[in-house]
């Protein structure tokens, strides 16, 4: 999370607290689960909203960082920036 400087790779999202909190999780590119691969390069930044749609297969992220969005899931983002 601190080589993303606590902003989300997605959305760009920063919100920090004195109390040393911020809103980004740190997770896995390529599942824990499966590859055991825990190296900073395996890992990514991302707000809550966008590691649950992460988690949940509405993205994927390549190798080479480049973001491909699923087309298979329905959104109204009014306040925000879509996700697609
Ligand atoms: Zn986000």
């Amino acid at each position: 999370m601190h080589s993303c400087n606590y902003k989300c790779a997605f959305c760009g999202m920063k919100v920090t607290m004195s109390i040393k909190q911020n809103i980004v999780d740190g997770a896995h590119i390529k599942p824990f689960a499966k590859f055991s691969d825990n190296r900073i390069d395996n890992g990514i930044s991302l707000c809550k909203n966008h590691h649950w749609a992460f988690d949940k297969g509405l993205f994927t992220i390549y190798d080479n960082y480049k973001i491909i969005v699923s087309n298979n899931f329905q959104e109204e983002s009014p306040n925000s920036k879509p996700m697609k």
